[in-house]
């Protein structure tokens, strides 16, 4: 791969090896760059980090020329700062709090997180709790080399951040915080209305309303549903409607250099697909036949 082009997949964070087991399957894939979650992603229940196998992760992807500093952690989905039950409300700021840290802990510096659900207060009350919710917990880790991105939704349920106006409303509510960034991810951004083919047209609009230097992460996903549609399902790169010739342009773009892009596509038969996903990637060439001996 080109130097600054980075491409990885969501590995596993999970005993016996953990982290080291992370950096291990990342490569396997022939990534450069990867995602992890520091535990379950729908709890709170976490290993020390001093079981984690941090550093002996390190040193094998430091060996291996992987990117570390681009990589990227995800906070678990059962966050939700814009819960109007204050008490959820708080048990969501302390869970965030603690994995910023736990990504400050893995030596890693972009938290990833999906902002929130309106849960039937409307989106413009929602964002407020967001807001303030955030604040609360930059204000809790501002000592951590830590970066939250806000990751773009696609419009499923009450999701809010579905529109760069609103991510950018997140952004701007809370002082513009240098700590604050954003996750793209094109799945969600074509289930919210999004014309990803025009790579152009979303750039442009992203600068305009957020700001490129916000950009820190992309989940490249192909979808299971036309654009618009609201839902959230994920497809296998150059399988969806989006397409491959659209997802390439993504990894490849002079604009979008640097930036990690993560791939979250499901597994074929239990099978991961990142090896020879990646791989269709660095020969940028689809294979439509790539699961037939899944
Ligand atoms: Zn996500």
């Amino acid at each position: 791969m080109e130097k600054d082009i980075l491409v990885g997949s969501h590995v596993s964070m999970s005993g016996p090896k953990y982290y080291l087991g992370s950096i291990q399957e990342a490569l396997s894939y022939g990534a450069n760059v990867l995602m992890i979650y520091t535990g379950a992603p729908q709890n709170s229940t976490r290993t020390p980090l001093e079981k984690c196998k941090i550093d002996e992760g390190i040193l094998l992807a430091r060996e291996n020329n992987m990117v570390i500093d681009k990589f990227i952690c995800h906070a678990p989905y059962i966050i939700n700062l814009a819960n109007p039950d204050s008490e959820k409300q708080k048990f969501s700021q302390d869970i965030l709090i603690n994995e910023v840290k736990r990504t400050a802990g893995f030596k890693i510096k972009y938290l990833v997180l999906h902002p929130g659900l309106h849960v039937g207060i409307g989106e413009e009350a929602g964002l407020t709790n967001i807001i303030n919710g955030l604040k609360v917990v930059l204000d809790a880790t501002k000592d951590e080399d830590v970066i939250i991105c806000i990751e773009t939704m696609a419009g499923k349920g009450s999701e809010l951040g579905i529109s760069f106006e609103q991510v950018n409303q997140i952004i701007e509510g809370c002082n513009n915080s240098e700590k604050l960034g954003v996750c793209l991810d094109t799945c969600h951004i074509n289930d919210a209305g999004y014309d990803v083919s025009n790579i152009d047209e979303v750039i442009s609009k992203f600068d305009s309303i957020i700001g490129l230097n916000r950009l820190k992460a992309i989940h490249l996903n192909d979808s299971k549903n036309l654009r618009g549609a609201r839902k959230d399902r994920h497809e296998n790169i150059g399988f969806g409607t989006i397409g491959f010739d659209t997802l390439i342009k993504y990894v490849y773009d002079e604009r979008l250099k640097g930036i990690p892009k993560i791939l979250e596509t499901p597994y074929f038969n239990k099978k991961p697909p990142y090896k020879d996903e990646i791989e269709m990637i660095k020969e940028k060439k689809f294979n439509k036949d790539l699961f037939k001996n899944y």
